[in-house]
């Protein structure tokens, strides 16, 4: 393929507004998939990513399309729309010399579609609004067409307006991929150069690095190099995604596609390295900047036994996920283990789930806490803390020094002393901000140590430090929800909240006695023996605090959404 007949594009929006649907239909008009009534968010590869309904790693496709009597080569990468893995749509917008702004025409620009917008208009790509879902009864896509004129500077007629689901007006945004995103500008006659912008581990082949080529071209047998730790190997795979791994001996400058090369191990093929042919040294490319973790918690095998499994499960899915940070860590109650930096709650969540899923792994995970200095005075622990996101959330006093965009809409950029600039779209019926965070350094607060007990037993995994005046609120909720999730037992269990010696929060859970043979009447042994065999495997994913016995669900349930 020339250069000239190749366009590189990702689908940024806000979460639901439709990308992936969108990206199902362009799948089909170019035959990259057979059209029939199931294509449902086909990209969205991941089981996690099926059962929550979401996106959250970015895919590839490469499709091929006539248009005007010629073939071109459109390489698509659909992204994320959740603002925990935004870091996934800038490292995609480095290969792409455009993107489609997808908005969804009943609900307006939203929080993430002004954070998506500025990081494509920061990456100088090529900005081609499509207004969504003009089906629903209630789309008002001029009303949209005059807020992305407002917002974003685009006049409305650059709005293309379609419906993903239905199929409506879909050609027309191909074809503005076609007109309005220029081709890569790439040196073909240049020695390679190639960015490689994701990767995964695959148990059978290692490292599948996902790459841009930037100059030259690569083929099966090539020598390369990594710019990032000087080793050299030998491609033994390249190709596209379409949107499965297809084998075409030959990338070249302007493509987007995999490459494999003999990596065996996850310090391999980072993301953001630079790949380059042996004996052809370039200037590496700029690479990512690294992301900034949010939210840190622990992370703990159930069971000792299981710490190298974990481990080696922690840095393959990490190489897929470079926005998580891991640094060991160890715990009386829990062993050792790692402490973990996420983007966001979701973020930790969906790691989790994905490390469960995808390399069967069983952890826990410590209540979610930002970093902080502690000085301790006396019994009461005191200050300096970093931080703290729900205050500028909530905080709606500085309004009036926003721009009014449209009716009810207004935009607005402030400091705020904790956590450096704020960008936020706030409407009058409901608030929604996305943000973006400078470190402020540390500030001065008052905190406290918060154990729970179980029985008079401190259970390790939940000891929390809290802010003095949330103290009460953040414990009376652990209470209740450790009191939903804990199974009756044998005994009452009386559930605390203290600060020190002083319990502020309590729940009981009465005694009860869960008979699991109950439902077999008569003598069927084996089938008894089933249900204790059952019994004993599920109790293996048990804690014992004291002679409490607490299922592993039980933490997440009461860690989640603290
Ligand atoms: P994403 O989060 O931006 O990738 O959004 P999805 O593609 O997953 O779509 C979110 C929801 O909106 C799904 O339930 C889709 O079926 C629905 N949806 C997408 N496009 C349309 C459309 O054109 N019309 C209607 N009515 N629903 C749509
Ligand atoms: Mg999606």
């Amino acid at each position: 393929f020339p250069v000239e007949d190749i366009r590189n594009f990702s689908i940024i929006a806000h979460v639901d507004h439709g990308k992936s649907t969108l990206a199902d239909r362009l799948l089909e008009l170019t035959g990259t998939i057979e059209k029939t009534t199931n294509n449902k968010q086909v990209l969205d590869k991941l089981q996690v990513e099926r059962e929550r309904g979401i996106t959250v790693k970015a895919q590839t496709a490469s499709l091929f399309y006539s248009f005007g009597g010629k073939q071109y080569l459109l390489n698509l990468i659909d992204t994320p729309g959740h603002v925990d893995f935004s870091y996934e749509v800038s490292r995609s917008l480095s290969a792409c010399q455009g993107v489609l702004l997808v908005v969804d025409a009943n609900e307006g620009i939203q929080a993430q579609t002004v954070a998506n917008f500025f990081l494509a208009f920061e990456a100088q790509l090529s900005v081609i609004p499509v207004i969504n879902k003009i089906d629903l009864k209630n789309a008002d896509p001029e009303r949209v067409e005059k807020q992305i004129e407002k917002v974003f500077d685009i006049p409305s007629e650059e709005c293309i307006k379609i419906s993903a689901k239905l199929g409506t007006n879909v050609e027309s945004v191909l074809h503005a991929v076609i007109e309005r995103i220029p081709p890569p500008k790439v040196h073909r006659n240049n020695p390679l150069k190639a960015l490689v912008f994701d990767s995964t581990f695959d148990q059978y082949r290692g490292v599948i690095a996902n790459v841009a080529l930037f100059d030259g071209m690569v083929s099966k047998g090539d020598k390369i190099v990594s710019a990032h730790t000087l080793k050299t190997y030998e491609v033994n795979e390249v190709g596209i995604l379409v949107p499965n791994e297809q084998s075409t001996h030959k990338l070249y400058a302007g493509q987007v596609g995999y490459l494999i090369a003999g990596m065996k191990t996850v310090t391999e093929a980072q993301i953001g390295d630079t790949l380059y042919l042996h004996k052809h040294p370039v200037e590496p490319l700029p690479g990512f900047k690294s992301a900034k973790p949010m939210v840190f918690a622990g992370m703990y095998p159930i069971d000792q036994s299981e710490y190298n499994n974990l481990k080696s499960a922690i840095e393959k899915l990490t190489l897929n996920d470079s926005s998580v940070t891991v640094h060991r860590d160890s715990s009386l109650a829990l062993g050792a283990g790692w402490r973990l930096g996420f983007l966001g709650l979701l973020h930790m969540e969906v790691f989790n789930q994905r490390l469960e899923q995808e390399y069967n792994a069983s952890v826990i995970l410590t209540t979610p806490t930002v970093p902080y200095k502690a000085v301790l005075a006396s019994a009461k622990l005191i200050k300096v803390v970093k931080y703290l996101i729900p205050l500028c959330m909530s905080t709606n006093r500085e309004l009036h020094k926003g721009v009014k965009v449209a009716e009810k809409l207004y935009f607005l950029k402030k400091m705020c002393n904790l956590l450096g600039s704020i960008m936020a779209i706030i409407s009058s019926s409901f608030l929604l901000a996305s943000f973006d965070y400078e470190d402020a350094g540390y500030q001065t607060a008052e905190l406290v140590k918060m154990d729970i007990l179980l029985n008079g037993n401190i259970v390790e995994e939940l000891t929390t430090v809290v802010h003095k005046d949330k103290a009460y609120s953040v414990g009376k909720t652990i209470c209740e929800r450790l009191k939903d999730s804990l199974p009756r037992q044998l005994f009452e269990i009386a559930i605390q909240a203290s600060i020190g010696s002083k319990v502020i929060a309590r729940e009981t859970v009465k005694a009860y006695r869960k008979n699991v043979l109950a439902k077999c009447y008569g003598g069927d042994i084996t089938r008894k023996m089933k249900l204790l065999k059952r019994q004993a495997e599920g109790k293996k994913k048990l804690r014992k605090i004291g002679n409490i016995e607490v299922p592993k669900d039980a933490f997440i349930k009461v860690l989640k959404t603290q």
